[in-house]
């Protein structure tokens, strides 16, 4: 048996903490709304949380980027800070399992969407040195550095001049690359001009779901042979045109699609919980995670693939992105 409290299960990708910036919910209270909480990730098992800071740009214009990013990254070592027996914000994956061996959850910080940047790069070095550790290289829209898949204004044909250098200095700094809403011709060249392992954060399955927003199996193959991986998503759109009809059994079959291609170790969990309204049929909030661990069992899948999955394929990604 896996229990998934024995296991590092980690999810990708939360936009959680908006919530907590907003003033909207104390991320460290138990709450009826939104999809995560403290006391619903212990309920999950979870041990490792991206807390992804959204810079959504028809809330904020020119230089406003920076002071949001920088009051989410607060946000999140408040967090911490508050919460110290339960959560510690992990700088690397020596830290991360430091945390969880001391009994508590690892919250690790992104940032999404590469128009943060306002085109200058040596905001990368900055936030890094603030504590973002993942960096999402477009949202829905194409920016300075890529071209986005849910764009139809693509100026690069993929990754702009400075998007290129961006790929090395996140090389450099050790920031795992996130390349979820790229578009297609992007995702290729990042991959090609990446010298480590990079995450597709929060993506689904082309060939189960048309969308632009999921990966089509030449895309899952270029991020096995690039040792990275997709967390799979939850948002109930990415997995079924009839968003009603979606529900947990949409991601494990996503999961195990990933599985069949390219084996156990391409594949993650990239919840997006709080950054879609509804809810997951199965997986209605953070706490439900443990029945996907029962569905992977119930599958006849081995312990160590289901830990590959759940956790550990994150943290080897981690590893090689921040030991250059
Ligand atoms: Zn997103």
């Amino acid at each position: 048996m896996v229990e998934s409290s024995a296991a590092l299960v980690a999810d990708l990708h939360c936009d959680s903490i908006l919530s907590q910036m907003s003033g909207e919910r104390d991320l460290g209270q138990r709450s009826a709304v939104g999809h995560l909480d403290l006391p619903r990730m212990i309920d999950g098992g979870v041990k490792l949380q991206v807390f992804a800071i959204w810079t959504d740009p028809k809330k904020l214009g020119p230089g406003e980027y920076d002071p949001f990013v920088r009051r989410g990254i607060e946000a999140v070592r408040d967090l911490c800070v508050r919460n110290s027996d339960r959560i510690a914000l992990a700088l690397g994956p020596a830290d991360a399992f430091a945390i969880v061996g001391s009994g508590r959850m690892a919250a690790v910080i992104g940032v999404e969407g590469g128009h943060a940047l306002e085109g200058r790069l040596e905001r990368l070095a900055q936030w890094c040195a603030a504590g973002v550790r993942v960096f999402t290289v477009t949202w829905c829209n194409s920016n300075e550095l890529a071209d986005s898949g849910g764009d139809e204004n693509r100026p690069h044909h993929g990754l702009s001049e400075l998007g290129r250098k961006a790929i090395r200095e996140m090389n450099r700094l050790g920031v795992v690359i996130d390349v979820s809403h790229c578009s297609d011709e992007a995702f290729f060249q990042i991959l090609d001009e990446t010298a480590v392992p990079v995450i597709a954060s929060h993506s689904g399955i082309r060939s189960l779901r048309d969308f632009n927003r999921n990966l089509s199996d030449e895309q899952l193959k270029a991020l096995a042979h690039n040792r990275g991986l997709v967390g799979m998503v939850f948002l109930p759109y990415f997995l079924n045109s009839e968003e009603e009809k979606a529900s947990i059994e949409d991601v494990v079959a996503g999961i195990d699609h990933v599985v069949q291609l390219v084996g156990p170790d391409y594949v993650g969990l990239g919840s997006d919980f709080d950054g879609f309204s509804g809810r997951l049929k199965g997986l209605e909030d953070v706490s439900k995670l443990p029945a996907v661990t029962a569905r992977l069992l119930d599958k006849g899948y081995p312990e160590s693939a289901i830990r590959c999955i759940l956790g550990a394929n994150f943290l080897r990604v981690w590893q090689s992105a921040s030991a250059r």
